[in-house]
């Protein structure tokens, strides 16, 4: 029973999504780092803030408590857990993929390239590794904006950290 009610509160929490990356879950982005459930039915989850979003991570914390009182547990405490930080190496493989479903390249993006060259950056369209760096802020400050000159499209790049 207490694995049942631990596995439904997680699917809950892993679906918030980031507000800043959209389709990305806090589960994607790996900053979602531990839940506990007391036997009174008290919960205590743990997130680790990227480095870029402190307003979202508010709005992370109040979402994670709302989907939980929906569901039936009106005690949720959320604990922003900052050691270790968060790296984007915490980016799982389906938080990678998504970001290139988006048009933004990944941080560390080579397995994606198909070629061992960490730190570059491709194109997240055609993969071309001619490119260039517009900004180095793009839409949000964890993103540098690049242009592509094989396809000549502008893309996100999600900073590595
Ligand atoms: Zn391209």
């Amino acid at each position: 029973v207490v694995t049942t009610t631990y596995n439904k509160i997680r699917r809950l929490v892993a679906d918030v999504l980031d507000p800043e990356l959209p389709d990305l879950t806090i589960d994607d982005l790996g900053i979602l780092r531990d839940i506990e459930v007391s036997s009174t039915g008290r919960v205590v989850v743990s997130i680790t803030p990227t480095y870029c979003g402190c307003p979202a991570i508010e709005m992370i914390k109040s979402d994670i408590v709302e989907r939980l009182r929906e569901a039936g547990f009106p005690d949720t405490e959320v604990r922003s857990v900052l050691a270790p930080a968060w790296t984007t190496d915490w980016i799982g493989n389906s938080g990678r993929r998504k970001l290139r479903e988006s048009g933004i390249a990944p941080p560390s993006s080579e397995s994606w390239c198909g070629r061992r060259l960490s730190g570059r950056v491709c194109c997240p369209r055609c993969r071309s590794f001619d490119i260039r760096e517009v900004s180095r802020f793009g839409s949000t400050p964890c993103k540098a904006l690049y242009a592509c000159n094989a396809c000549n499209e502008p893309f996100d790049y999600f900073k590595a950290l």
